[in-house]
């Protein structure tokens, strides 16, 4: 994935090369090479890049670059010139860290800002000059509400992750922030996916953009090998624990759908032996950090985490990630696998998947236009089923964000927002208010095995036959069976076009 260019040819100024070079790096990614000479010639830019891709140094480089050739326009303390949005608090901290690391031989400031934290040394921090500010969306908007920050000289607006911050749980807060930055100035928006319902509100917010695509839309990094392992729901634990211990894991990144599900989890492997940790947004931030600290440095074998707190963590090498239960919202696996198999590593990702759960596989599959090799591990093989059995699944309320479903095992389909509708998905620490995960109540999640089993519970007892080719060796792939997917034809697009009516068309310099 490293390109023949280098970082010197790309016009990238002195002491950031110095920087790149302590940082190790020899040459550009791909994303790199292609997105630094756009936003170094200063236009709007759309980056479809997936995660690990390198994209952060995609657009913390040439920032830095841009403003430290230009002086700033009536500088004050407290008064960025570049804004960085992203959805969640590490990825905030992440993002920060890497334009300390690239900017350090510039006379550039740097801060970050984002929820569940005391906000006084932010006060204090924005009494000094800022250069580049990297918030969550609702602590900037507390800070403009209290005037402690000032947008009105951003030069540059970066949205990262951007699929997440134009998503309905964002959206409002994205149109108040725009609604106080001026008009003229170079937007960039980078994400893993982009959803063509995405790609039109970026369109929105973007004015004649350059477009860097480095990885097909939505594919899967092919750097990752994926499987799945065919599970019943209440059998799931003791099969993570057993497949760790039988290929000796060292370091393995677990999704749940959950937060209490994260828990229990990570309490479960505890008790066998196996040191974990859970990371989501009812944990403070001191443990967040602690949770991932103890995990990049081995002492944390497994760290059990929601899809928004996982956002952000960026680990080097991270081998393996499990699945424990797959998303509903099929880009989210995307996201998901590609924690691992980073800046050219490979990786492995397995998906533990209940019979209840062959819909979200099915869209997955679809999504990423590729099956998905079936393990099965002996003494944790499902009894066979009816093959016209295969393809039920709860049926869908009437309007969703994202395509979202009722869960497997909830009893509340009459949430059916799979938890992240209009409060939001972020947790930047505005959940107290109903926001991010906070907002995402788990309170009617019924989760698998406390009055959610699976309706076919019983089936697939340890002790069944082995049929695959062993634990975590792939068996033969079976290809995805084509399904009817009740009232996917009948799917009505959401208007676009009032989107940004409140800002419209910015414009880059
Ligand atoms: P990102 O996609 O921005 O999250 O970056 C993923 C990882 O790639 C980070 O750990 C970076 O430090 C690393 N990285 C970024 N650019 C390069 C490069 N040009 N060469 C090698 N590693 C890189």
């Amino acid at each position: 994935m490293i390109t023949e260019t280098s970082f010197a040819s790309l016009g990238l100024a002195e002491p950031l090369l110095r920087a790149i070079a302590d940082a190790g790096y020899s040459a550009p990614t791909p994303i790199q090479a292609q997105a630094i000479p756009l936003v170094l010639a200063g236009g709007d830019l759309l980056a479809a890049a997936q995660t690990g891709t390198g994209k952060t140094a995609g657009f913390t480089l040439p920032i830095l670059h841009q403003l430290s050739a230009r002086p700033a326009q009536n500088p004050k303390p407290g008064r960025p010139r570049c804004l960085i949005l992203v959805p969640t608090r590490e990825l905030a901290a992440q993002v920060e860290e890497s334009v300390k690391t690239y900017g350090k031989y510039l006379p550039l400031t740097s801060m970050v800002m984002f929820g569940g934290v005391n906000i006084n040394p932010q006060f204090k921090a924005l009494k000094a000059r800022v250069d580049i500010l990297v918030a969550t969306p609702g602590r900037l908007l507390d800070h403009l509400g209290q005037k402690s920050v000032d947008l009105s000289g951003v030069e540059i607006l970066v949205l990262d992750e951007a699929d997440r911050m134009l998503d309905m749980g964002f959206i409002r807060d994205i149109k108040k922030v725009l609604a106080v930055l001026p008009k003229q100035r170079q937007n960039l928006l980078y994400s893993a996916t982009f959803s063509d319902e995405i790609k039109a509100r970026a369109n929105g917010l973007l004015h004649n953009p350059g477009c860097v695509e480095v990885a097909r839309r939505n594919t899967a990094s092919e750097m990752v090998e994926q499987a799945v392992h065919l599970v019943p729901q209440a059998h799931k634990r003791d099969l993570l624990a057993h497949l760790i211990k039988h290929h000796d894991w060292q370091q393995v990144l677990v999704f749940t759908r959950t937060k209490h599900g994260a828990n229990r989890l990570a309490e479960k492997l505890d008790k066998d032996g196996i040191p974990a940790a859970a990371i989501h947004g009812n944990k403070s931030q001191g443990a967040r950090t602690k949770a991932l600290a103890g995990f990049k440095s081995g002492e944390v074998r497994v760290l059990v985490a929601t899809d928004i707190a996982a956002r952000g963590i960026d680990i080097d090498q991270l081998p393996q990630v499990v699945n424990f239960e797959l998303p509903n919202v099929p880009e989210d696996y995307v996201h998901r696998i590609g924690r691992t198999g980073r800046a050219g590593a490979s990786g492995s990702a397995l998906s533990l998947v209940d019979s209840e759960e062959m819909g979200y596989l099915k869209d997955i599959e679809k999504l990423i236009k590729r099956s998905i090799v079936r393990v099965e591990v002996e003494g944790f093989v499902p009894a066979p089923r009816p093959a016209a059995s295969v393809d039920e699944r709860p049926p869908r309320p009437p309007q969703q964000n994202r395509g979202g479903r009722p869960q497997p095992g909830r009893s509340d389909s009459g949430r059916g927002q799979s938890g992240r509708g209009e409060q939001g998905r972020g947790e930047q620490g505005r959940g107290e208010q109903g926001r991010g995960e906070q907002g995402r109540g788990e309170q009617g999640r019924a989760q698998a095995g406390k009055g959610g089993q699976p309706s076919r519970e019983g089936r697939g007892q340890p002790g069944g036959s082995r049929q695959g080719q062993g634990a975590g060796k792939p068996a033969k792939a079976q290809p995805a069976a084509p399904q009817q997917r009740p009232g996917a034809s009948g799917k009505k697009p959401r208007p676009q076009a009032a989107l940004f009516s409140a800002k419209p068309g910015s414009r880059g310099h």
